[in-house]
């Protein structure tokens, strides 16, 4: 080596290693960059078949993310994780959690193996002041979670995160939590609320199982007030659900597949509108109505 090019390979060293040293800082920095304002979704999920079968509700779910730019992690909010204050998982490779009994043996088989996402699990802790958020690093992805994303996204390469319902509090505290979110829409996260408009298991008529839409009169009535009180904006009347009478109580007799509707109307801002899709009652007590909320 000349003297000229020992010269040059010296001053080159320093700058490699600041180079990389700016790279590294990028990959960690990247993740939480400013994006164009996400859309949010409600996801009616219906059974944890549809994890794995093909049909109009998953054909549903994924038109909703069609023109959607890929998320730089997608948070859901599932009606499958309940706890006693509220908590975001915050591990590297969340597992696959078969939380249900008495289906075949393939979709026990199925693993949606997404990253976590740690930084944006600190990022929601952070921007919520309404509580203390904690960072848990045990439950995974819930069928609530990963029946649906699996359809969104197939690839597994969208890191997934999930927040807990507490279930000691009232709808309108959901719904305010709910709005401390926003800023995630801004850095590129896809907030996915995952549960049922109407959803009562106990009345399920399991012999219009095979029937492609069958819904009882209390469950058809609910599910078009819902849809008035939504698309004319009124989410007071949608938080208060224990007083608007016999077809809700019927419809929503436990609050944990409701909820996760509250937590995505209240990221609904001004000028934004509201598409409706799969808007169908299956099985009598259960309606698989979604909804994406973006830019009008
Ligand atoms: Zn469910």
């Amino acid at each position: 080596m000349n003297r000229k090019a020992f010269l040059q390979s010296l001053a080159l060293v320093p700058l490699t290693g600041f180079t990389m040293k700016l790279k590294e800082l990028d990959s960690l920095i990247q993740p939480l960059a400013a994006t164009e304002q996400m859309p949010v979704l409600f996801l009616g999920h219906g059974s944890p078949m549809n994890a794995i079968e093909e049909n109009e509700f998953v054909k549903g779910w994924r038109n909703a993310v069609q023109h959607v730019p890929k998320p730089s992690a997608i948070l859901v909010i599932s009606a499958h994780w309940e706890t006693r204050g509220t908590f975001v998982t915050a591990m590297e490779a969340p597992r696959t959690i078969h939380d249900f009994g008495g289906f075949p043996r393939e979709l026990f088989e199925v693993q949606y193996p997404a990253p976590g996402s740690p930084a944006f699990a600190a990022e929601t802790k952070k921007v919520i002041t309404k509580t203390e958020v904690g960072l848990d690093y045990k439950w995974g992805l819930d069928h609530g979670a990963w029946s649906v994303v699996k359809h969104l996204y197939p690839a597994a390469d969208v890191p997934v995160f999930q927040m807990s319902l507490d279930y000691n509090q009232a709808p309108q505290y959901h719904y305010e939590l709910g709005r401390e979110l926003s800023a995630l829409r801004k850095k590129g996260v896809l907030i996915v609320g995952s549960g049922n408009m109407v959803h009562n298991l106990r009345m399920v008529a399991w012999d219009k199982m095979n029937e492609p839409e069958f819904g009882y009169d209390w469950a058809l009535e609910a599910n078009a007030k819902m849809k008035s009180y939504i698309t004319s904006n009124d989410h007071a009347s949608l938080i208060k659900y224990t007083s608007q009478g016999r077809a809700f109580d019927l419809s929503i007799p436990t609050p944990d597949h409701y909820l996760p509707l509250l937590y995505t109307l209240a990221l609904q801002g001004e000028q934004e509108k509201v598409s409706l899709f799969n808007d169908k009652a299956i099985m009598g007590s259960i309606t698989m109505t979604s909804l994406k909320i973006d830019r009008a």
